[in-house]
């Protein structure tokens, strides 16, 4: 796969603000921030569908998943968090790897976020750090 944007980013060829890593699968910043601290969780193979997924893959991304969502909420302070995928080829999909998106909504307060503005690599990778130092001060 040598031309999936997120096969680079496994790879090392293309920038992304890392989040959180292990042998299964990684975190990275969105490049697009509707919201504050957007997260893209992916595993480490080129898996098109969540069908597609085995049930240890599965596993470790709805725990990757779990990790990062914590992080997100002692970090931003949000409290609702959409987590979602879109399947295949019919959902218009940019990107045909495997991504569970994981975006923040509303503050503790209930009020909605909404924040459609070009996003920096300095400010991906501001918010990542952040996250990282969350995620390194979790228990598990
Ligand atoms: P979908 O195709 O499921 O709507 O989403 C693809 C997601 O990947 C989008 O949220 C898009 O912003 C994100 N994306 C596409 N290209 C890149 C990239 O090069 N780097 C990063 N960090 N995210 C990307
Ligand atoms: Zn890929």
């Amino acid at each position: 796969m040598e031309q999936c944007i997120f096969c680079r980013i496994l790879r090392h060829e293309a920038p992304a603000s890392l989040v959180y890593e292990d042998n299964q699968c990684i975190a990275f910043m969105d490049i697009n921030q509707p919201n504050p601290y957007k997260v893209l969780v992916i595993p480490r193979e080129h898996i098109e569908t969540l069908f597609d997924l085995t049930d240890a893959q599965g596993e470790a991304m709805m725990r990757a998943t779990l990790r990062v969502a914590r992080a997100i909420r002692a970090v931003s302070g949000c409290d609702g968090l959409n987590v979602f995928q879109n399947n295949g080829i019919t959902a218009g999909q940019e990107v045909l790897h495997f991504h569970i998106h994981l975006l923040p909504r509303f503050a503790s307060d209930g009020t909605p976020w909404r924040n459609p503005r070009p996003t920096s690599r300095d400010e991906l990778d501001s918010m990542a750090t952040a996250l990282r130092v969350a995620l390194a001060n979790s228990d598990d």
